[in-house]
């Protein structure tokens, strides 16, 4: 009988004990690693693949724009009704992001407009339809063309600094990794350190590279990498030039020549990407504008997203100039440049 006792209490005691112990075990064990997932930003390459890190995020990097539009955002979908204040915050708000006095006008006058007229009823109206008017905006075409039956050559301009080389190098490595062969052309003859930058960048990531003599022809440079990359069969030149020589004039009239010369058989410019400094705002426009007069700049490169608070800028650029921003620098390494993408944008800048 009292073994019978002993045996039911035993039992009792392992029946109450064991949903602990199952819960303390889920508790102490490693969570399943998860997979990481590709970033729909993703390049087709760069150095994602030989680093081993992710490609950048645009939401991960752009918190300091962010801060400058969230708290009108948080305000504006706190209140119940639509005042005359709500503009002034919105108007400030943009302002200060760097989307530009014109920008902002036609933005706030076009919703103001849909807010008497009824269509726009509240609060999340307004801020759903302020997001979709900026997405509509920078909508455009930013592909990369290449030559249908010469070498293509994308030539890259813009004012010393603003991150031309580093631009060259990343894109060096995503075009590499995706398989293409690619000559460097160091057309910054100008500036002593850059031809060494981009014999870095071209050891780095397995493309070729064209040096020229300090202070000689950039033109010469490119036409000789033109013809070194026809000879051997690759795919694409990238070529550098210099931001800054001894007076403007020129240096508008030797990125004319460079182009020129960079078009002659079997070269083929089939992009002119014009590199600027977002952390710069509303005085890259003044830039971009001058080099858009010298040549026929067909996108532009926004560099450096990541340390500034003025990433309206992007909606600014496309708006003013009719040119897309069609990649995006987000930081220093090879895998922080990313192909813009508006929607993702335009939703971490307001919501994220
Ligand atoms: P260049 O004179 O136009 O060729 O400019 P560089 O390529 O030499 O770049 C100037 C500086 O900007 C370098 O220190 C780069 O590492 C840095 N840089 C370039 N792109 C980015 C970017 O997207 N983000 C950040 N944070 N720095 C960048």
């Amino acid at each position: 009988m009292v073994v019978l006792i002993v045996v039911v209490v035993v039992a009792c005691l392992l029946l109450a004990l064991i949903p602990r112990y199952i819960a303390m075990r889920g508790r102490t064990e490693a969570p399943p690693k998860r997979e990481p997932r590709p970033s729909p930003l993703a390049p087709t390459g760069p150095a994602a693949t030989s680093t081993g890190e992710a490609p950048a995020r645009i939401g991960d990097r752009i918190a300091k724009t962010r801060e400058r539009l969230a708290g009108a955002v948080r305000n504006l979908r706190a209140r119940s009704t639509l005042d005359g204040t709500v503009w002034d915050e919105l108007e400030e708000a943009l302002l200060s992001a760097d989307v530009g006095v014109g920008t902002t006008t036609a933005l706030l006058d076009g919703l103001r407009e849909r807010v008497t007229d009824g269509t726009i009823e509240g609060p999340d109206d307004l801020i759903d339809a302020l997001k979709a008017e900026v997405e509509a905006r920078l909508a455009g075409d930013r592909s990369l063309a290449t030559s249908a039956d010469g070498t293509t050559v994308w030539l890259f301009v813009g004012v010393n600094g603003v991150g031309k080389t580093t631009t060259i190098g990343k894109l060096a490595k995503r075009e590499v990794d995706a398989g293409k062969r690619v000559v460097l052309a160091a057309g910054d003859t100008f500036r002593a350190a850059a031809g060494e930058q981009l014999g870095i960048w071209a050891e780095r990531t397995g493309a070729d590279v064209v040096q020229g003599q300090a202070g000689g022809d950039p033109s010469s440079v490119v036409f000789d990498a033109v013809q070194r990359a026809a000879a051997r069969g690759a795919d694409l030149v990238l070529a550098d030039t210099a931001g800054r020589i001894h007076t403007k004039s020129n240096l508008m009239e030797e990125l004319r020549k460079v182009r020129r010369v960079a078009d002659r058989d079997p070269g083929e410019v089939t992009e002119v990407l014009l590199v600027l400094d977002a952390t710069t705002g509303q005085n890259g426009l003044i830039q971009a504008r001058q080099f858009t007069e010298a040549v026929d700049v067909t996108g532009v490169v926004l560099t450096k997203l990541d340390g500034s608070a003025r990433g309206g800028i992007v909606v600014a650029i496309q708006d003013d100039l009719g040119i897309p921003v069609k990649l995006v620098g987000l930081g220093e390494q090879a895998e922080d440049l990313i192909v813009f993408d508006p929607h993702e944008f335009v939703d971490a800048l307001f919501d994220g």
